[in-house]
């Protein structure tokens, strides 16, 4: 919260409505499933979050996502975690308290939250809409408390209403997975593109979908052969073998679009050798090597690497009702919240298929 937001609170009759609709119903505890450290089984204690923030929201959390960057952080893999931490960062609930100055929001909403629960709203990228590249962007899960939890609390900008059409149990994995795949579909592909998604997991069977209903021609590449007629079933009109090197290199000159959604080292080579010239190999599963690119192979086509994190509370809301309006949902595996540490058992094993959702059972 900053001053000027609360200076404008204080001289809009909109946000004074708004004050007044603010329920004080705002729980002072909740009970939330807790990493106290890296690999340690999550347990379930009461945490006192204390007065709602004048810009957040608090949500009732009914089910949450299980993305693999909760495991990276509940592993520490990438150096940035804050223990005690409670994840999970796609979540679907109903909003049960509206701070003082929170706008478009009201008590009893269905909202989602995804990877980002905060930003500045101030700096260049807040004003033109891409709070999710805001320097001081919050991520949901380090240094913020998640979503496996009674409650979570966000700022209001980053709960998303959901279309009435989606199917709430099931929606929560669109908050992470669906926009961080929707995203760099919206921004570099076509219709008549042809696309080819790497790593069929919780974000590539979500891209598969998605790049189909655009009208791509989708191919999928996975290192699982039980992979290959489902991924076929989510849209996919071609299905190659990431690890089949020589099966890669033949369908060289052809992809306008790689989506990369595995965290592994991959054939970097062969794959960047698949793009059409002025095609672009996007990259948003978290490799944790560099991966290497010869200047000569972007040069002569033309050809560009790229990145993105998530998206931005309109790319959510955008890719929520493009899921709504074309029937797209996530294939999901329920477990009630209580079996957490066997749900991160079973996505750590690589046997999800293909997104782990947790039911709250408090
Ligand atoms: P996931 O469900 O575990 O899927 C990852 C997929 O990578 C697997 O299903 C597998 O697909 C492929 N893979 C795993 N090990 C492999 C290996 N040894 N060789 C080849 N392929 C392998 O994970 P997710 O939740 O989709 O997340 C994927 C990555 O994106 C993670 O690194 C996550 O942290 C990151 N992420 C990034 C953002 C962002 O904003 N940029 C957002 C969310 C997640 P196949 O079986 O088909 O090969
Ligand atoms: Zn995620």
């Amino acid at each position: 919260m900053n001053m000027s937001t609360i200076a404008q609170s204080r001289n809009n009759p909109a946000a004074d409505q708004t004050a007044k609709r603010s329920a004080t119903a705002d729980v002072m505890s909740c009970k939330a499933w807790v990493a106290k450290g890296a690999k340690q089984p999550l347990a379930l204690e009461s945490i006192d979050l204390g007065p709602l923030e004048p810009d957040d929201v608090e949500v009732a959390v009914e089910h949450c996502g299980l993305c693999h960057s909760d495991l990276s952080v509940f592993n520490n893999e990438w150096g940035i975690s804050q223990y005690p931490a409670v994840l999970g960062h796609e979540v679907v609930g109903r909003v049960t308290a509206v701070g003082s100055a929170a706008k478009g929001l009201e008590v009893g909403q269905r909202v989602g939250v995804g990877w980002s629960s905060a930003s500045c709203m101030h700096c260049r990228q807040c004003l033109s809409g891409n709070q999710h590249l805001c320097p001081q962007v919050q991520f949901t899960i380090v240094g913020h408390r998640g979503g496996f939890a009674t409650h979570i609390r966000v700022h209001w900008a980053w709960a998303i209403p959901l279309p009435e059409k989606l199917n709430v149990a099931d929606a929560g994995p669109l908050l992470c997975a669906g926009v961080t795949v929707f995203n760099p579909l919206s921004m570099y592909a076509s219709p008549t593109d042809r696309v080819g998604i790497i790593g069929i997991g919780g974000l590539g069977h979500m891209a598969v979908k998605f790049a189909a209903a655009y009208g791509c021609d989708v191919t999928a590449f996975t290192s699982s052969e039980r992979k290959f007629d489902e991924a076929k079933g989510f849209g996919a009109n071609h299905v190659v073998s990431s690890k089949d090197s020589a099966a890669i290199k033949k369908l060289g000159g052809s992809f306008d679009l790689l989506i990369n959604t595995a965290n592994v080292k991959l054939d970097w080579d062969a794959l960047i050798g698949t793009l059409a010239p002025n095609g672009r190999l996007h990259v948003v599963g978290a490799v944790l090597e560099p991966i290497p690119v010869a200047a000569f192979s972007l040069i002569m086509q033309q050809r560009s690497v790229s990145g993105s994190p998530s998206g931005s509370p309109v790319a959510i809301a955008t890719m929520l009702d493009f899921a709504a309006r074309h029937n797209i949902a996530p294939q999901t595996e329920h477990f009630p919240l209580s079996q957490i540490n066997e749900a991160f058992a079973r996505l750590e094993s690589g046997k999800a298929r293909y997104r782990i959702v947790l039911d709250a059972d408090f």
